[in-house]
């Protein structure tokens, strides 16, 4: 594991510049530990995110809609800013986490390809167990199997992990370097296999091929439960709006609201009947 600390001999060995798409700078934060706004509030106490910017570059993402910077948001997908004192800050803080949830993350993906050299994920979660908070971790990452030994750690847990598409040409379309549907599928399988709560979550919903055979490839993950987004046409700032580049590409393929509610109602009709099929 590589350690983020100051003190490295040979930081700039230690501290890759680039991995995947994204350059990676590596800077201090503020905060780890934050409110959540918005729609969290209510079912999150605090969010998490130890890295920021994205190297997934999901066209539709909004949380580049959250950047402060002009440029950064411009170019969101190709950084990504390590917190190197997340855990440091997290160890030093005195909150109480018994009863609360702590959502990682709400801005980020926190299974970054980084984060495989950083294991920066790995070194807090065992802080948090040990406060006692109950976990969300949100994601589009396989590399979330790595922490399934660690999820048991806390009094609650759960992984979402968000399976947008059936189709590998509509991921490639919309989120390129994320990971194939079949390595989420069987990233999820992995987890519940591994006795950890698993949400599937289609959303936002892209177009889909074959819901009937994707509501039974879902199914046959054992996840505890799934949850469809539309995909919003609109991008209004500070909304789950979605970004310009997914728009052209949804325009492209028809991929009309008339349609996704269609596909929607398709579905949840083939989860219930195998659902139902199972009990
Ligand atoms: S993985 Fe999440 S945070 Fe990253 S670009 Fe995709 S939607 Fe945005």
């Amino acid at each position: 594991m590589l350690q983020l600390s100051l003190l490295d001999p040979n930081p700039s060995d230690r501290r890759p510049a680039r991995v995947g798409g994204a350059t990676i700078d590596y800077a201090d934060a503020s905060a780890i530990l934050t409110r959540p706004t918005g729609r969290l509030r209510g079912s999150i106490d605090f969010t998490l995110n130890p890295y920021q910017g994205c190297s997934f570059a999901c066209s539709y993402c909004y949380a580049a809609f959250f950047v402060a910077d002009e440029g950064q948001r411009e170019r969101w997908g190709e950084w990504v800013r390590v917190k190197t004192n997340a855990v440091e800050r997290l160890r030093a803080m005195r909150v109480d986490l018994r009863r609360r949830t702590v959502l990682m993350s709400s801005a980020t993906d926190p299974y970054q390809p980084i984060e495989r050299r950083l294991e920066m994920v790995r070194a807090l979660l065992p802080i948090l167990a040990r406060r006692g908070a109950s976990l969300a971790v949100q994601t589009r990452s396989p590399l979330v199997t790595r922490d399934a030994d660690l999820f048991h750690e806390f009094r609650r847990a759960r992984v979402g992990l968000s399976i947008t598409t059936d189709s590998d040409e509509v991921r490639k379309r919309f989120e390129p370097r994320c990971a194939s549907i079949e390595q989420r599928l069987a990233a999820a399988a992995e987890l519940v296999d591994a006795g950890i709560r698993v949400n599937i979550g289609v959303s936002p919903m892209l177009p889909l091929e074959h819901p009937a055979e994707f509501a039974a490839r879902i199914q046959a993950t054992g996840a505890q439960s799934v949850r469809i987004g539309r995909f919003h046409e609109s991008n209004v700032p500070f909304a789950a709006g979605t970004r310009d580049g997914a728009l052209a590409i949804a325009r492209e393929l028809g991929w009309t609201k008339e349609r996704q509610a269609s596909a929607a109602a398709e579905l949840r009709h083939h989860l219930q009947r195998l659902e139902r099929e199972a009990a």
